[in-house]
């Protein structure tokens, strides 16, 4: 995987769209784990839209769950992380060298994959981009990255060894912004890398000294891409552009459930997570229109997003699930939270 892995074949230019929220579902393979105690895999992609629970379902069973389950796209458990990007992700993200806002989410249970998609996604993204820039020599590019978690509402830079809370400011001008945040300016590939290191390895750390996994945080990185036409033809504003691809490693579903009672949630220790459960009801609302209230300010995540979410800003959502039997009662939650999203 590199910059390198995009000269196969050519980016398609942005195309009107009308579709706003692209909702996908990956399946990863059994683990290891899985695989030692005997568990099996209760799910199959039977095309390219359609999951069906393989497994019989008893009399009750039946007439509260479906079988089948249908997507923009679903991507069986030997699909590469290029093909989820290419099929599930790309066209959405690329909308930005237009000026349109974009974000990616990756949700799912922990251990279901998030990670391991968004890294890949991140990756063959930014490549894309670079490689746009470079067939686009007729205008300047200028790349910024930034990098923020947000534990228990709490945001931190991940680009920062202070790891103090960030507050958010509702600017007149620019919308949210998160005071005080580290913002680079990319130089080039190699950079870019470099940071994501700096992100990971931050990320690690806050880890540790919380005693905590990054099953409860949101990891996003954001790359804000501003360009204009090298030779300025009058007074041409439109000549500019500047918009913002956001890459969200979404905290474990699990933390949204709210089928776990009282007593469960103080046994795990696990509290709802706000943020996570007001994403949910944001991209439920947003899929059905885009009218009335959204409670983009219920939560740091949705405040933070609200431009990436809203207005004409393009979504695409993996929902990542362990096909194992023993994770039915999570995955049938991803695949409604997925559902609704539609
Ligand atoms: P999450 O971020 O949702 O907690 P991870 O991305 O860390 O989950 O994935 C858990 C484990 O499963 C990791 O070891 C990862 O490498 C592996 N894994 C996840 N998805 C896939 C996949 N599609 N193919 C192969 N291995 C995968
Ligand atoms: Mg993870």
């Amino acid at each position: 995987m590199g910059v390198d892995g995009g000269e196969e074949e050519q980016i398609q230019e942005p195309t009107e769209c009308h579709e706003r929220i692209f909702v996908s579902v990956r399946l990863r393979p059994l683990s290891e784990k899985e695989i030692v105690r005997h568990d099996v895999s209760d799910w199959e992609c039977i095309n390219d839209n359609t999951v069906i629970y393989r497994s019989k379902l008893s009399v009750s069973e039946r007439s509260m769950y479906p079988t089948a389950y249908t997507f923009d796209n679903v991507f069986s458990s030997d699909c590469s992380n290029r093909q989820v990007y290419e099929t599930g992700a790309k066209e959405v993200v690329l909308s930005v060298v237009s000026g349109i806002n974009s974000s990616v989410f990756a949700y799912g249970q922990t251990s279901s994959g998030k990670t391991y998609t968004m890294t890949g996604i991140t990756e063959y993204a930014m490549a894309d981009i670079y490689d746009y820039m470079q067939r686009h020599k007729e205008r300047e590019f200028v790349l910024k990255f930034s990098a923020i978690e947000i534990y228990n509402e709490s945001v931190r830079d991940l680009l920062s060894a202070d790891s103090s809370p960030l507050r958010l400011l509702d600017d007149p001008e620019r919308g949210i912004v998160v005071e005080k945040l580290t913002e680079e300016t990319l130089r080039d590939w190699n950079h870019f890398k470099e940071l994501l290191s700096v992100c990971e390895a931050q990320r690690q750390l806050g880890e540790t000294s919380l005693n905590e996994a990054s099953s409860r945080s949101h990891q996003i990185l954001r790359v804000t891409i501003e360009s204009s036409a090298r030779e300025f033809l009058g007074n041409d504003k439109s000549s500019m552009l500047a918009a913002t691809v956001s890459f969200v490693d979404l905290a474990g579903s699990e933390r949204a459930s709210q089928s776990l009672s009282a007593g469960a949630r103080l046994k795990e220790g696990c509290h709802i997570n706000r943020s996570l459960l007001t994403l949910g009801t944001v991209i439920r609302k947003l899929s059905k229109g885009r009218n009335g209230h959204i409670p983009f300010r219920d939560s740091k995540l949705t405040r933070i997003l609200q431009s990436s979410l809203g207005g004409n800003a393009r979504t695409a959502i993996i929902c990542t699930m362990s096909p194992a039997r023993s994770h039915v009662e999570q995955s049938r939650n991803t695949l409604l939270f997925a559902s609704c999203a539609k």
